[in-house]
Formats: structure tokens, sequence, C-alpha cells
């Protein structure tokens, strides 16, 4: 297949950019473009390639996840076997091992250089001229996984480096790079709220989750693990191509990996041991959990002197920091409810330090880990805290003598409802969307612009709403009025009156968005529209069993129990009721094609249209057989637009795509 030259050449000017970025991004954490901007390049790039498939290559930026599932991974053995490190808990042991490497090597003076010590897992990373063949676990250290796929994932991991650098740093163009892969805190605690409310496991600690993702065998999966690849190890053939530790390291941030961002060349072992105190004190600030600091004789000639013992090298120690644990009594166990509903149990402690801070209580997540841990009130407990994080249960040390099991109650606390478990699931929660705990987050949702669009009814309202007791649940939304709105603070007549046509406008949406206003779990956008062009009128789902919900193409049995047990609840049923009262629609309108006018036709819209809503005038075109699409291109048929037309405007100029106002737009719905 031929390319032509300017494709070639353009192709690859994008993929430098995008590299650029992607290391701006993931790996300096210092992005120079808008997530937009790099969307748009990369789509760009998608295109192009789309458009010429013989520009496919392995290493471009948009090869991150291909591939499906796998069945199994194959098993790899290692160049040279992947060691673990000895441990030293005291400054006695780093000393002890400074002594050795002197009396072993004869030297006077050894330079150490000083890492934090991930605590995640270690992968090896083979390149070949350049670029990312293959990525593997490291297993029982003489072989591991292949799990190159899921690797390739990993934005922080380049997929291919920059010859040039390679050639400046007399690095050989096919190299192993062995490094760890973490889960950041931040993505940790993003990860479990997912899991959470998809009624998924929690995982307990970013260690477990990040070697979970990396060792599931859907890449899509790992791909939205937010992982991250820190590099320590650089080898060719077998050994280390370059005279020290530290000038890896150095190579490797040049090569736009990312190096631990704390590492030092140190001349000592008394500068060792302060920077192990150093980092010690500051471990809960970093961004990512170690477990202690990895300290390295930096000479690789050294370092080929010492050698290694069957488990691990004589070159290197890893200095553990002691767990910052305690035991204290469980006073109570108590459980809140979450904005999604849940209900959490935690313990209540009796009051202990651990590491400076005063620690009174601790989530115990869900039902399963109170049984996992088998934890009772007055039972005594080891309780962890790891660096900033919250504490957490490790164990009961000691059972009470009147301890007293811990019953998930059967009523929400806040609102009295009966409280649901999915079969399947481990949560337990409170489903009415009316519960006070819920309440802001419902209206917020319920408001949002995917779903009933009432534009204005933002955060700082609907807190003043709940708070004075005007609104407690979307439908006394239907109840609101002019004068009570403009009391609100910072609320002018002008703006009441927008948001009571705002609300007044939202009536009339129609059903798919008002199932999805609803909040029930599991029920997107999509699914919304899929149940109200299959039943047409709300009152029908309500009634529906999720036998026949399931009989509604992509519905299954989970979304299908879902609904049922969203309708199950008398209070939602109450809702229901209301909105009714309050004069919403509770009818699909079937977009009849009237003809097909318009097939094969493309639209999009850019600014605001006066006599037109997006949405209707989306119908319109749908009704004549056309389709509305998002963003210009090429092929782009129509680009209509109204008042305070975007780039969108600008970008048909320069495609030559047809151009219409809204006058224009009218007609051609009216001619035949
Ligand atoms: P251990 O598993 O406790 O024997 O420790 C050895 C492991 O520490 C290695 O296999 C690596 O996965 C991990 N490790 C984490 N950070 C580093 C680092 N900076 N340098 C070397 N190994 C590290
Ligand atoms: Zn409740």
């Amino acid at each position: 297949m031929t390319v032509p030259q300017s494709a070639t050449k353009k192709a690859s000017l994008l993929r430098e950019r995008i590299r650029k970025h992607e290391h701006q991004y993931y790996v300096l954490d210092d992005p120079s473009v808008t997530d937009a901007e790099f969307d748009a390049l990369m789509n760009e790039l998608k295109a192009l390639e789309a458009k010429h498939p013989g520009l496919a290559s392995a290493d471009s930026p948009t090869q991150r996840v291909g591939g499906a599932p796998r069945e199994g991974f194959d098993t790899v053995r290692h160049r040279r076997p992947m060691l673990s490190l000895d441990n030293s808990f005291s400054d006695d042991d780093l000393r002890d091992f400074d002594r050795r490497v002197h009396e072993l090597t004869g030297r006077e003076k050894a330079d150490y250089v000083v890492e934090h010590k991930f605590d995640g897992l270690s992968l090896s990373l083979l390149y070949e001229n350049g670029a990312l063949v293959r990525g593997v676990t490291r297993g029982d250290g003489t072989s591991g996984e292949d799990v190159t796929a899921n690797v390739r994932t990993i934005r922080s991991i380049p997929l291919r480096v920059d010859a040039a650098i390679l050639k400046k740093l007399r690095i050989p163009h096919d190299f192993e790079v062995r490094g760890e892969v973490i889960m950041t805190r931040q993505g940790f605690v993003i990860l479990n709220q997912q899991q959470e409310e998809l009624g998924g496991k929690r995982f307990a600690n970013p260690r477990n989750a990040a070697a979970g993702a990396v060792r599931v065998l859907d890449p899509e999966i790992t791909a939205s693990r937010r992982l991250d690849f820190y590099a320590y190890q650089l080898f060719s053939a077998g050994r280390s191509p370059l005279k020290r530790n530290s000038e890896a390291l150095a190579g490797l941030a040049a090569l736009q990996f990312k190096v631990c961002p704390a590492w030092k060349r140190l001349d000592s072992i008394n500068k060792v041991i302060q920077f192990c105190a150093a980092q010690g004190a500051r471990r809960g600030d970093l961004p990512y959990e170690i477990d202690g600091i990895v300290i390295k004789v930096d000479e690789t000639a050294l370092q080929e002197e010492l050698g290694y013992t069957s488990k691990a090298p004589r070159w290197a120690i890893a200095y553990k920091y002691p767990a910052q644990q305690a035991t204290t009594l469980v006073r109570d166990i108590f459980v809140s409810v979450g904005r999604t509903g849940v209900l959490t149990p935690a313990a209540l402690f009796e009051p202990v330090q651990i590491s400076g801070v005063t620690v009174v209580k601790s989530t115990l997540h869900n039902l399963d880990e109170v049984e996992r841990l088998g934890v009772q009130i007055g039972d005594t407990v080891l309780v962890e805290r790891a660096g900033e994080v919250i504490p957490h249960v490790l164990k009961v040390v000691k059972e009470g003598r009147d301890r007293r099991p811990f019953v998930m109650p059967k009523n929400c606390p806040e609102c009295g409802s009966k409280i649901h478990k999915a079969e399947g699931e481990v949560a337990y929660r409170c489903v009415n969307a009316a519960c006070p705990a819920k309440r802001k987050e419902a209206l917020l949702h319920f408001a949002g612009r995917h779903a009933m669009n009432i534009d204005g009814l933002g955060e700082k309202i609907v807190d003043q709403l709940v708070e004075k007791g005007m609104v407690s649940d979307p439908a006394d939304l239907y109840a609101l009025n002019l004068e009570s709105l403009a009391a609100l603070d910072r609320m002018a007549e002008k703006s009441a009156q927008n948001l009571i046509d705002e609300i007044d406008a939202s009536r009339k949406l129609g059903l798919a968005r008002l199932i999805y206003a609803l909040g029930m779990r599991f029920v997107g956008e999509r699914t919304g529209q899929l149940l109200a062009e299959h039943f047409g009128d709300l009152d029908k789902i309500a009634a529906a069993s999720a036998e026949k919900l399931t009989e509604v193409g992509e519905v299954g049995p989970k979304v299908a129990a879902a609904v049922e047990e969203f309708f199950s609840e008398p209070a939602n049923r109450k809702l229901i009721e209301k909105l009714r009262r309050g004069g919403v629609k509770f009818t699909a309108d079937r977009t009849e094609q009237k003809d097909a006018r318009f097939a094969g036709k493309s639209f999009v819209f850019t600014g605001s249209l006066a006599r037109h809503s997006r949405e209707e005038a989306a119908e319109h075109v749908k009704s004549h057989g056309g389709k509305v699409v998002s963003s210009v291109s090429k092929t782009t048929s129509y680009v209509v637009f109204g008042a305070d037309p975007g780039s969108k405007l600008d970008k048909a100029k320069t495609l030559g795509v047809t151009l219409l106002d809204e006058a224009a737009f009218d007609k051609l719905l009216r001619s035949p």
C-alpha cells in the first residue's frame, strides 16, 4: 500500500508533537496544552492513520490500547534474574552495609545512589531499536508473565525513545529498563470511588490495585486505571552500559522515563542515613506510597566487584521504614450514608497516637470487610496509618470479653427507608432518591445538562434551597415560585425569572432524560434512551418486571434489577407522583422519520439558534434521516450557525463546508 509522502511526514510530525505532550503531561505533570487540544491532535493522527493503513506502526501514540482481551499470559524467562533486595531496619544496619562494601572492595570511598523504594509491581521492559517490544512482570524472579499489551497502555512508559539521545548517551538501541508500576494515592482513591459506585470490589491498597491492573487480561482495564511507571535500572546485553547508576538515572530521565524525583548521589553513609530520616518524615506528603529507601553503590565497576548472593545484589540494600501502627479498643461500629446512598460502617476507637497523630476512627468500608476482619465492638485491634491516608484496621489482636457483633441496620439512619442489597454486591444502600444524605447530589444530577438541563441550578443555589427547606426532592423544584427564589442570596430578580423559565422548560423534555435524571443505578443516558424508546411511558417502566425490562436490547439483568429496585421503593413512587403533579412529561416523543430527505447528510451546529433549541433542531434533522455530529470535518454536509458561533464556524470556512444561518436552515427544513 503506498502512502503519499505528505501523509507520512504529517503523521511523523503529529506523533512527535503528541509524544512531547504525553511526556509533559504524564511524566513531568506539567501539560502545555489543554486536554481538548491534545485530543484534537490525537484525533487528527487517528484519522490520518485510518485513511492510510500503510502508516500503521506499533509505536504510534494511537496504539496504546489495542488488542483484544487475552486468554492468558505467556511465561517469559528474564535475561537476567530479577532479584530481591536485602533489608535493613536501622542506622546500624546501614553502617554494616557500608562496612561490607568497603571490606569487600578494599575501597576507601564509595558513592551511593538513594531512591524511594516504590511499593508496586516490578517490571522489565525490553526495547529493540529504540521501540518497546515487551513488558514482563518479575514473576518468580527467573521468569515472569508477558504483559506487553497492558504495559503499552501506561502513559509514562515511552513506546519509543529518541535515537539521537541514545547515541549521545552511548546507550545501545537494544536495552532493558527495569522499574516499578505504581498507582498514586490519588489514583487509588478515585479507583475505589468508582468501584464503590459500580458495586465492584474495593482494593486494599495502591500496590494491590496496581498489581491487579497490570495482570488483568483486558488491556482496556489497565488503561482505565491511571498507572504510573518509575524506572530505576538500565541494562544492555545483560549489564549496565554506563559507568554509574547515577548516569543511568539521568539517562532514563533524558529518554523521558519517570525516575524517582527525590533521587540523589551521596558520598557517605552518614548522608544516606540523614536522607532516609528526612524522607521518612515527609513520607505521607509524597504522591505515592513508599515502604523505604533503596541504597545502591553508584559505580558500575564496584557493583560488579561486589556481585550477588543467590537472592540479592551485594551492592544494594533496602532501608525499610517502621510500620506506623498501634493497638486500640473499638468502642463502637456505626454506619454513615454516603452521597450515593451506600452505607459505610466505621469503627470508633479509644483515641490513640500513631506517629504523632490522634486517631479516633477509621472506615471499615463494608460488611464484607467487617466479616473478613472478624471485628466486633469491644475488640482490641491493630490500626495502621500509612502516610497521610486514612487509617485502617489491620486485624483483631484481642477479642473483647463482652464483644458485640455489628449489625447492618435494616433502615436508613438518615431517612428511615428500607435498606437494599443487590444480589452479588457487597454494598448496602438506601435507594430513596430523596434521602437527605443524597439530596444535594440528586438535585444536581437531576438538573444536569444531560438530564433535565436546568441551567442556573448550580451548587450554591442547591445548597440554599436544601438548607432553607425549600426543596427536599427534585419534584419540589416544580413548586418553586418567583418570590421565594428572588429571596435567595445573590439571586437577582432577572436570574430568578430565568431559573423559573428553565425549570418550566424542563417539564417537556421527555421520558429519556427524565429516566436518566432520576439517577437510578447503572442507568446512564443511553439506557434512558433505550428504555424510553421501548416503553414510551414512565408508568409502563415503573410497572415492568425485571424480566420484562431485559427485553430491551442492551439492558442486562444487573440494570433491570436496579430499575425494578428503584420503583419498588415507596419513597420513589411518591416522588414519581409528585413529579406528575408538577406537570413533568412522562412520555417519549417518538421521532418519526418523516422522510429520508437528509439521508447521508451530516449537520454540525454552532452558536445559539433563536427559534429552536439544539435538541429540537437535532430532532428535525433526524426526522428527515439526517445525522447530527459534534465536530466539523471535510465530510460534514452543513454547518448551521447561530449567535456567537464557536471555532467550528472558522473551521467550516477553511474546509469549505456549506454554511447555513438559522433562516437558511429553516428554509431547508421546509423545502420538500
Ligand atoms: P523486596 O521485594 O522487598 O525484596 O524488594 C525488592 C523489590 O523492590 C524489587 O524487586 C523492586 O520491585 C522494588 N523496588 C522498589 N523501588 C526500587 C528502587 N528504587 N530500586 C530497586 N528496586 C526497587
Ligand atoms: Zn436514606
